[in-house]
């Protein structure tokens, strides 16, 4: 399969590791929005949220938080992003699913800002009847 980020578990490409175990893999963000800006993805390809399993899943976000206490420290910063994009509209531009943490800094210049928006009288019930009924238990 032609994925960066597969190529980047295999060893093809290389990378600058800061985690590794059986399942997770974290290194740096080669074009960073501030320098620590660090990727987690787990080593089995998956694409997004919606088709890895929720085991991977749970190892994936543990390692997310280790690595973000790490990067917390080590760039010194006042605040720290986690995002994950899924899809080309919401940003997705590698098809392997990852977690980006992005250390930020008062009055730095990253901006991942949206103007709110509004619901009309009864929307955001219709909404929320939508979502209900395609919530699935586990
Ligand atoms: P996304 O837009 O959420 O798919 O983010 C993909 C991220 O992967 C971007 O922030 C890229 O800078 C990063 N990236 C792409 N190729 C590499 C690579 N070879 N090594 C490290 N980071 C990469
Ligand atoms: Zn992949």
């Amino acid at each position: 399969m032609d994925c960066i980020f597969c190529k980047i578990v295999s060893g093809e490409i290389p990378s600058s590791k800061i985690y590794e175990d059986e399942k997770v893999l974290a290194f740096l963000d080669i074009n960073p929005a501030n320098k620590g800006h660090c990727i987690v993805i787990p080593k089995e390809h998956y694409e997004n949220i919606f088709d890895i399993s929720d085991d991977a899943l749970k190892e994936i976000i543990a390692a997310v938080k280790k690595t973000a206490s790490a990067v917390n420290k080590a760039a010194n910063c006042d605040g720290i992003n986690i995002l994950q994009n899924n899809n080309k509209a919401a940003g997705q531009l590698v098809s392997h699913i990852h977690f980006h943490i992005i250390p930020r800094f008062e009055n730095d210049e990253v901006n991942f800002s949206y103007k709110p928006g509004k619901y009309l009288e009864g929307e955001i019930n219709e909404m929320r009847e939508k979502i209900l009924v395609n919530i699935t238990g586990n």
